[in-house]
């Protein structure tokens, strides 16, 4: 199934391949679960793709002096990842990465996944006669979801797309006299490249030999994944104008101004919710300990298949640092609640190491409603807020109080009206004539 997180980065220039291996390793926070490179050989298109993180999946890097190349790392949460659904899908003609999900791809025939969809989609068009542009523009006309999408055809050529939505980033750059293209700048500063621009939503840029010109294909309202910013994206990244570690620190701030609470100290849940838990220590005045520490051995407790692997997993990743939390009152911090597997773990270790008392402040508003948009949420009935109130959450979690941020809070703190919420308010910014139950039947959630 396609419920997936994902980052992709391209190349057209001079050692292309090694700097979309560098890129995708700088983006392997987006995806571990499997990584692909695709580029073009004596005029033919190649793939190399595995299973794991970048280095597991293409082990020190592919050897090829190729100009050009896309390559993706994907992140799913069946627990079983397969090497067909890594990305980039190619053919003869053409090879594709994405970021997103296409939530409409089942009405166009019987595709196994949404990628096969688009290359499908896209070889047809071609074939038919039409330009590579026409093409993409055709797609985005009918696709429906999240997609922030790169083309790579035998010529050479890179076209990046990114929805009309904006679901998803998309950022163009340089290294060098190269031309890049990258779900999230902070990869292409740490590649001693300079940022361009955000692609626009809507657009295709066509990054070709000594040429780049770019198309708005569709207009739209846009609505960003608010999720990028609270969680998913890294904090040295910046959004569509918006430095993703300002929007955390500033989510902590109207947090402690609309959630206060009497208490010595505040801890915040390693690593993303750490600006946060600054921004609300700053503003209270109460001081920030890191009395939780995350270990190395520690992995991916939320992609983990049954709840019971969760669970086991979460026993391994955090250690409590019991001199410090001992006969304290403590705010723990964190930037969402999904399952509340995270919270119930933390709140139990806190209280074993001391606590006098634990209040949860979060970073988002509750989570009720399953993401397609490309944000693996799980069905509504594991979401430990589903159907709940605040007080509901609270005693199930064993907190002594809970304080969420509201959608318009969240809006403010982040600063940009264009937000995707669904996953808070149960509406989604779709074309509208996909009925909810068929997505979940589609998606199963
Ligand atoms: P829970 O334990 O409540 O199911 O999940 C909440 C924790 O998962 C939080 O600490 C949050 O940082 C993290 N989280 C939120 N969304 C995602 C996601 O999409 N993927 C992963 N891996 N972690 C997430
Ligand atoms: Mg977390």
């Amino acid at each position: 199934m396609i419920k997936e997180h994902c980052g992709v980065f391209g190349v057209k220039g001079e050692n292309a391949v090694r700097y979309v291996y560098e890129g995708l390793k700088l983006l392997q926070h987006r995806g571990q679960e499997s990584a692909g490179i695709s580029f073009v050989e004596n005029g033919r298109l190649k793939t190399v793709k595995g299973l794991g993180l970048v280095e597991e999946a293409l082990g020190e890097g592919i050897d090829s002096n190729s100009n050009v190349g896309i390559g993706h790392v994907r992140y799913s949460t069946t627990g079983k990842t397969t090497l067909e659904e890594a990305q980039p899908l190619s053919n003869e003609v053409l090879a594709v990465a994405f970021n997103g999900t296409i939530t409409n791809y089942f009405e166009f025939g019987n595709f196994s996944t949404d990628t096969e969809f688009i290359l499908k989609f896209l070889n047809k068009d071609l074939e038919d006669g039409k330009s590579l542009v026409q093409t993409i523009k055709h797609f985005v006309d009918v696709a429906d979801g999240a997609y922030s999408l790169l083309v790579l055809t035998r010529s050479g050529e890179i076209y990046s797309v990114r929805d009309p939505k904006g679901f998803r980033p998309l950022v163009l750059g340089r290294i060098g006299k190269s031309v890049v293209v990258s779900s999230e700048d902070s990869p292409i500063r740490q590649l001693g490249g300079k940022v361009i621009r955000d692609v626009y939503p809507g657009e295709v840029v066509v990054i070709k030999e000594g040429e780049v010109y770019s198309e708005v294909l569709a207009r739209s309202e846009v609505s960003t994944c608010a999720f990028e910013y609270i969680y998913f994206s890294r904090a040295d990244s910046v959004i569509d104008g918006i430095s993703v570690y300002k929007a955390r620190e500033r989510l902590g701030e109207v947090l402690f101004e609309r959630h206060p609470v009497d208490a010595d100290i505040v801890v915040p849940v390693p690593d993303s919710s750490r600006p946060i838990a600054i921004g609300f220590s700053r503003r209270g005045g109460i001081p920030l300990e890191e009395a939780l520490v995350r270990t190395l051995a520690s992995k991916r407790s939320f992609i983990m298949p049954t709840n019971e692997k969760r669970n086991e997993v979460l026993e391994e990743k955090f250690g409590v640092v019991e001199e410090v939390i001992n006969g304290k009152r403590v705010v723990l911090i964190d930037d969402s609640i999904v399952r509340g597997n995270t919270m119930k773990r933390l709140i139990s270790l806190l209280r074993n190491a001391g606590a006098k008392e634990v209040h949860l402040r979060i970073g988002s508003p509750p989570i009720r409603y399953p993401c397609y948009m490309g944000i693996d949420f799980p069905r509504r009935s594991e979401l430990v807020a589903y159907g709940k109130t605040e007080e509901d959450i609270a005693r199930e979690l064993e907190a002594d109080s809970l304080g969420y941020l509201t959608v318009e809070e969240m809006i403010e703190a982040i600063g940009k009206n264009a937000l995707c919420t669904a996953c808070f308010t149960g509406k989604y910014p779709l074309k509208g004539k996909y009925q909810m139950e068929r997505l979940e039947i589609a998606f199963r959630r």
